[in-house]
């Protein structure tokens, strides 16, 4: 799913776990939970080039930033508190580890070797869990609609 989703259901995550490090590995568990659902965008960055790549997730941050800056102009009760950050932070850290691991299959040195052969387990579990746990796709304009329904439902809850 779109960070935009992963981050905002941490918000509200963040909201009802006050303890920081539950906050945390319970966002990072929302992040596995929802990419397991079938949303449409699974297999939209597979073959993509490191370019197109790098323009879907600066898309993807900026629309995370301009929904975080609503988030806080229209809900002004929304704390930033030390837990909503940690969860958001756990929420997000799954696909900036894929991010990372992509980057490390391009540039090759002994740092990045080793990096990439660090987050490989990680990377395929999260390749499991995104694509092959429940394998049905449904199409990307689905997807895209059913992320909105997240989102707006999220807003309503925060
Ligand atoms: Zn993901």
């Amino acid at each position: 799913m779109f960070l935009t989703i992963h981050a905002t259901s941490a918000i509200v995550i963040g909201q009802a776990i006050t303890n920081p490090i539950g906050a945390f590995l319970a966002g990072l568990a929302s992040h596995y939970v929802l990419d397991a659902i079938p949303h449409g965008d699974e297999k939209k960055l597979d073959g993509l080039s490191l370019a197109n790549m790098s323009w879907i997730a600066t898309l993807d941050q900026t629309i995370l930033l301009v929904n975080f800056l609503l988030l806080f102009h229209y809900k002004p009760h929304l704390l930033l508190t030390s837990a909503v950050i940690a969860a958001v932070s756990g929420a997000m850290l799954p696909d900036w580890l894929t991010a990372a691991h992509r980057l490390s299959e391009e540039l090759d040195n002994k740092f990045t070797r080793v990096l990439h052969r660090l987050l490989d387990s990680l990377q395929n579990l999260h390749h499991y869990l995104h694509c092959r746990l429940i394998p049905y796709e449904i199409p990307f304009s689905l997807g895209l609609a059913l992320q909105l329904v997240f989102l707006v439902g999220l807003w309503v809850i925060i």
